[in-house]
């Protein structure tokens, strides 16, 4: 059975205060609400992971992930971190290949496959990005785009190591836009990968792998977006910062 997941990206917002009394509030309104089906996962800031762990460990089906990890397993590379010391704070998962890291960092196929070998090496779940801009789309190039970071990005993976791996479908013209892919668009993509999940890794393996779709996710588009075949839950950047909307989405799913 795949699993249901919403997961909250909070990119680079929120200081100290405001991240726990998210977390606060968050926890309050879904203790004993989130079906034992669906996990939560929250993304702040490196910063932050210490502590909300410390809010979020005795408070079940919420998990800690990162926006990020370097590639190499520890070194002199100041200002960067690394996979075991994301490990060590608590994170269960880690996010690879947004589209912000590829688009202002220029993360490309190789060094996103790297991350993603070295998230698993220390037992962290890639929640792994994929998506294409607007250009892409109107070309009439979304498919090719997305087979080709599947197969440069995360084909190299083992069975046993993609049976792991939580994908995001993030059509880039959806993300912090407020425009959200129709629930249509969405699933068309979603029944892709899976597709090309089945054709790399059987169909048993495909059916098992949860596809999230991000773009927008709101309470008023997440029911309808859920109720899709192929997709299994959310990643939400601003919707995530509010304990109001992401509460509500969770409840959707
Ligand atoms: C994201 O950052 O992954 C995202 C989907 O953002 P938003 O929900 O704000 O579009």
């Amino acid at each position: 059975m795949r699993k249901k997941i919403v997961a909250g990206n909070w990119k680079m917002y929120l200081n100290a205060e405001e991240a726990q009394t998210l977390v606060s509030e968050l926890t309050s309104r879904c203790r004993n609400i989130i079906p034992a089906s669906v996990e939560v996962i929250l993304a702040p800031s490196f910063v932050h992971l210490c502590s909300i762990h410390q809010q979020i460990q005795n408070e079940p089906g919420f998990f800690l992930c990162a926006q990020n990890l370097h590639e190499a397993i520890q070194g002199a590379y100041t200002g960067e971190v690394s996979a075991s010391m994301l490990k060590s704070v608590g994170c269960t998962h880690v996010i690879i290949g947004h589209s912000e890291r590829r688009q202002y960092f220029g993360e490309k196929d190789a060094l996103l496959a790297n991350k993603t070998n070295q998230a698993l090496n220390h037992n962290l779940i890639p929640i792994f990005c994929i998506g294409e801009t607007l250009e892409t789309r109107e070309a009439g190039d979304t498919f090719s785009l997305i087979k080709n970071q599947l197969t440069e990005e995360l084909f190299h993976l083992s069975a046993e190591e993609i049976k792991l791996v939580i994908i995001a479908y993030e059509p880039v013209w959806a993300i912090g836009t407020g425009k959200t892919a129709s629930p249509e668009q969405a699933q068309e993509v979603h029944a892709f990968i899976r597709e090309l999940l089945s054709e790399k890794y059987g169909a048993d393996l495909s059916n098992n792998i949860s596809l999230l779709y991000g773009g927008s996710v709101n309470p008023g588009n997440a029911q309808a977006l859920f109720a899709c075949k192929d997709i299994d839950g959310a990643l939400v950047g601003g919707a995530s910062l509010k304990a109001t909307d992401f509460t509500e989405i969770i409840k959707a799913r």
